[in-house]
């Protein structure tokens, strides 16, 4: 009798615990809410956006303006860092071939140098081989400051939750529309980011960041609701300008340009 009760008992817990893995590819519904928000961070009933045809999809690659800064042009990761244990060391990302690729392992990266309100362009590529699904297939991000990211996934027709999509603020808001290419075309990332002010611990103006993928708005002037952060509400903790982070989800994306124009306030 204690046998055929361990055996049930063993068998359930492996159903729930299948059921829950499966759960989180789509969503979670568990997890806290935001302030003021009806979804749930990552929430699976959250409606995923409508895919559109970008016109811009494996475009050439492009050319920096004449004032900006180019961290990466395909060339080397000399304006790289990365950051294991909180040791600054050589990046461990693939370099060829014009692209620098991620490592599975090898970490993130950082910019060497700190930025405030900026507009950054990034062109990416997600895997040409498809593996994986939801979170894990083609998974990067830019995480402004180290703490804000904008998900860079391959969401060519890649079921997962709405706010983990390609052009998300990751678990706050979904992109408006899914405006990714195919896996493996380049894709284009122009970002507009207007840093968070605070006087002591007290925020003044919360940040505010603005998205263009492929050419197409998917965050307009959204505002940032504290740091991103996987299955909860993240908040605000003070800081100056600090280094953005490509991040290293353990997938091979490539990246081929990474350049950036500070933004300063017009003379009056
Ligand atoms: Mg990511």
């Amino acid at each position: 009798m204690k046998i055929i009760t361990f055996g049930i008992s063993v068998t359930a817990l492996f159903c729930v615990a299948s059921a829950f893995a499966q759960d989180h590819k789509l969503g979670y519904d568990t997890t806290p809410y935001y302030p003021g928000s009806k979804w749930r961070v990552h929430d699976s009933s959250r409606p995923r956006p409508s895919a559109i045809t970008p016109s811009t999809c494996n475009a050439q690659k492009g050319k920096a303006p004449s004032d900006a800064e180019v961290l990466f042009d395909g060339h080397d990761l000399s304006k790289f860092v990365s950051m294991k244990s909180g040791v600054a060391g050589e990046p461990g990302w693939k370099l060829g071939e014009g692209v620098m690729e991620v490592i599975p392992g090898k970490g993130d990266i950082f910019s060497k140098e700190a930025f405030g309100d900026m507009q950054i362009h990034l062109e990416w590529a997600s895997p040409s081989e498809v593996k994986g699904d939801s979170q894990n297939r083609g998974n990067s991000g830019l995480k402004i400051s180290g703490l804000y990211e904008i998900q860079i996934l391959d969401s060519f027709d890649n079921m997962t939750y709405a706010d983990g999509q390609a052009g998300a603020i990751y678990g706050q808001y979904p992109p408006l529309v899914n405006a990714s290419c195919k896996p493996g075309e380049w894709q284009a990332y122009d970002i507009v980011f207007e840093a968070p002010k605070f006087s002591g611990a007290t925020v003044v103006k919360p940040a505010f960041v603005t998205v263009i993928h492929n050419g197409i708005v998917v965050q307009n002037h959204e505002q940032i609701l504290g740091t991103t952060k996987n299955a909860n509400v993240g908040n605000y903790e003070p800081h100056a300008d600090k280094p953005f982070m490509l991040q290293n989800h353990n997938t091979p994306v490539r990246y081929r340009l990474v350049w950036v124009r500070r933004l300063t306030a017009r003379p009056e």
